[in-house]
């Protein structure tokens, strides 16, 4: 029997920092980009929520809305480090986990579980496990298909847990308008309202030749949806081959020189490298860097260091050498790409710590001293306008 347990943190961003600050626990709170100037609101706690505060809204209406909500600069690395710990949990629960976000997870309980009733203890299981190692609250759905348990999850928020079997569609999942599927968007909900098809159920019910000839192949697999037929699969580790190497590069606004911005911008990339690296459990023995001026020149530097490391301060400075190195030898150049890019990985030699070790504190304190380094080069808005989105 198929079985999908889907698994969706609650206010993640914000239940974050109150486990980080206990004495924001049960306190209206909400995280965004930016505590001044136009930042929006990216998460809050419940209890904001329940006093109006929406996620997408501007500071200034937040603070309308709730005199005293607590707003709290988000640190996209601390959420990244908590997304990790919750996945490593995942996986002793299943050898098929899918991470679909940085706070949701599908996990395939096939040959795990023999029906939804243990699925359910299971799911039970799993958010007291993940209550008690890193006091979060999350909320779990389980069906025989996944967007079916996606659905399940939201009937369930927050903190609960819910099962939508696939003989009981009728009364939780048909009943529902065709907005909550994942991909269905804006414009598809209306060419179906002109269809007269709102609810999910009126999806199912739909005639799918109707359905093809508006929407193609894609009305096809929405009718199949709506049935509770999601074909995808749990898509695990064990289906993707590990990367060989991890690179991101921007092209400047405009063409610079300037030693302190170039190294603001290589700390920038060099955190979603970073970023990318620690989601794979990976560790790196080569650093490539690579510079266009101006005239289009590109060259890529390669280092090699004598072990594997995964420190993303370490990285950094690593990177910002090569980067020296070329500035020195080109100091009337202007740069008009960057990039940063990593290889020689090693798996085995990862280990996930548990939060709050020593090591896991030190570890929240790299990325601190690397959220410094860049506040002194100034480049906060490069970062607020990316790290969050
Ligand atoms: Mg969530």
């Amino acid at each position: 029997m198929n079985i999908i347990l889907h698994v969706d943190m609650d206010a993640f961003f914000a239940s974050v920092e109150q486990v980080i600050n206990p004495s924001l626990l049960g306190k209206p709170i909400a995280v965004c980009g930016a505590i001044e100037g136009r930042s929006i609101i990216t998460t809050s706690s419940y209890a904001a929520r329940a006093r109006g505060v929406k996620t997408g809204m501007p500071i200034y209406l937040a603070r309308k809305a709730c005199p005293s909500i607590i707003l709290v600069e988000g640190d996209h690395r601390k959420y990244l480090y908590y997304s990790m710990q919750i996945m490593n949990i995942l996986k002793r629960f299943s050898d098929r986990v899918e991470a679909y976000s940085i706070d949701e997870a599908f996990l395939d309980l096939k040959g795990i579980c023999k029906d939804l009733e243990e699925a359910k203890s299971l799911g039970y299981k799993i958010k007291k496990t993940i209550r008690q190692e890193l006091k979060l609250p999350c909320t779990v759905g389980i069906s025989q298909a996944k967007i079916v348990a996606k659905v399940a999850t939201s009937l369930g928020k927050p903190d609960g847990l819910f099962v939508i079997p696939k003989n009981e569609l009728d009364r939780h999942y048909w009943t529902l308008p065709v907005k909550e599927l994942v991909g269905i968007g804006q414009s598809t909900e209306v060419a179906l309202k002109i269809m007269n098809i709102n609810t999910i159920g009126d999806l199912a019910n739909a005639p799918v030749t109707d359905l093809i000839r508006r929407f193609g192949k894609n009305g096809y697999w929405m009718k199949q949806i709506a049935l509770g037929n999601d074909p995808s699969e749990v898509v695990h580790d064990g289906l993707q081959p590990p990367p060989k190497s991890i690179s991101h590069s921007t092209t400047l606004d405009q063409d610079i020189k300037d030693r302190g911005r170039l190294r603001a911008v290589l700390s920038y990339l060099v955190s979603k490298v970073a970023q990318r690296m620690w989601v794979h459990g990976a560790s790196y023995r080569t650093i490539y860097l690579v510079v266009r001026d101006s005239s289009f020149k590109t060259v890529s530097i390669a280092r090699t260091y004598d072990g594997h490391d995964r420190g993303e301060a370490l990285l950094f400075l690593r990177s910002a050498s090569i980067l020296d190195g070329w500035i020195n030898d080109n100091p009337a150049t202007k740069v008009r790409l960057i990039g940063i890019g990593i290889s020689g990985f090693n798996y085995g030699a990862y280990q996930m710590e548990l939060p709050l070790s020593r090591q896991a504190r030190q570890d929240l304190a790299v990325t601190d001293i690397v959220t410094r380094v860049r506040r002194r080069f100034g480049q906060n808005s490069i970062l607020r306008a990316n790290a969050l989105v």
